[in-house]
């Protein structure tokens, strides 16, 4: 049943997720130390950054994930090319940046219209785990169709496995918290990815942040676990640098699903751009329809 907590908690993760988006931008690329320097601690949404973002202004990541969620709701189900087609228009809207595995497959699939990159260990980067929020949402009853449409959308850039190790598991601890499990139940799920993939552990915290999956994921679990809210856990984040739009945007997204959309700072809010704030209002909503719509036909 779609119950307000449900919708709170899943919208909680979409705003919350362009809101790490938002904020994270203005200090990508940056050390802590730099961070430190310029903005003591970084704590606004309010552009800037090496992308020269207007205040409020998402990236990339927010941009592929509603690609993803228009892809899945004009299908009312999964269908790749179609996510494949929305990922290409995005392409050609002169998005703000675009990585570099990213751009490698989808121009790869413009030529060929093969639709899975062939295996890699250089395709590690956290570009497919950032993009997946909307396939958590229509799948969230659904743990099959989860991996297989996760996998599928990761595939079309990323085809690596601790990128794909990463990306279910990220998935599913949001599922977890958006259906109501305690944070501490929930990191249960991450001391299995570590189990399999020990270079995920976290404990002691190595401090990096880059766009590689392991920093990424390590940055993140380590903010939601060591902070007891929303905003607490985004500063953290963000704050660390490197790449902190991603990590921001996935951090917001875990802390959005946990505590809900009424914990969302109200100034971050009011700076998102209102546009994407809208479509984020209307994707999480009836994505969450199409889960339940499954639900029923199974
Ligand atoms: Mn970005
Ligand atoms: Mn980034």
């Amino acid at each position: 049943m779609i119950t307000q907590e449900l919708k709170e908690r899943a919208l909680g993760a979409y705003l919350g997720f362009a809101c790490g988006d938002a904020l994270g931008a203005t200090v990508e690329f940056m050390t802590p130390s730099q961070i430190q320097q310029r903005y003591g601690l970084h704590q606004d949404i309010i552009g800037g950054g090496w992308l020269a973002l207007k205040a409020g202004q998402v990236t990339d990541d927010t941009q592929m994930s509603l690609a993803l969620g228009a892809a899945i709701l004009e299908q009312q189900g999964w269908q790749l090319t179609a996510v494949a087609e929305h990922f290409l228009t995005w392409l050609d809207s002169d998005p703000p940046d675009i990585g570099n595995t990213c751009k490698r497959g989808l121009l790869r699939y413009r030529a060929t219209g093969e639709l899975c990159d062939p295996i890699r260990k250089d395709s590690a980067g956290n570009g497919a785990c950032m993009r997946n929020l909307p396939v958590v949402l229509a799948t969230l009853w659904h743990a099959d169709d989860f991996i297989e449409w996760s996998l599928q959308q990761s595939h079309i850039t990323h085809n690596n496995p601790l990128s794909d190790a990463a990306t279910l598991c990220l998935g599913q601890m949001t599922q977890h918290l958006i259906q109501g499990c305690t944070l501490t139940e929930t990191l249960s799920l991450s001391a299995q990815l570590i189990a399999n993939h020990p270079e995920f552990n976290y404990h002691p915290y190595p401090g990096k942040s880059s766009a590689y999956i392991v920093d990424t994921v390590q940055t993140v679990l380590h903010a939601i676990e060591n902070t007891d809210n929303f905003e607490s856990c985004l500063l953290k984040t963000v704050n660390q640098g490197g790449d902190a739009d991603t990590t921001g945007a996935l951090a917001g997204m875990l802390a959005g699903a946990h505590y809900g959309v009424s914990q969302i700072p109200e100034r971050w809010l009011a700076a998102l751009d209102q546009s994407i704030t809208t479509q984020i209002q209307q994707q999480s909503l009836e994505l969450l329809q199409l889960a339940k719509s499954f639900s029923i036909q199974k």
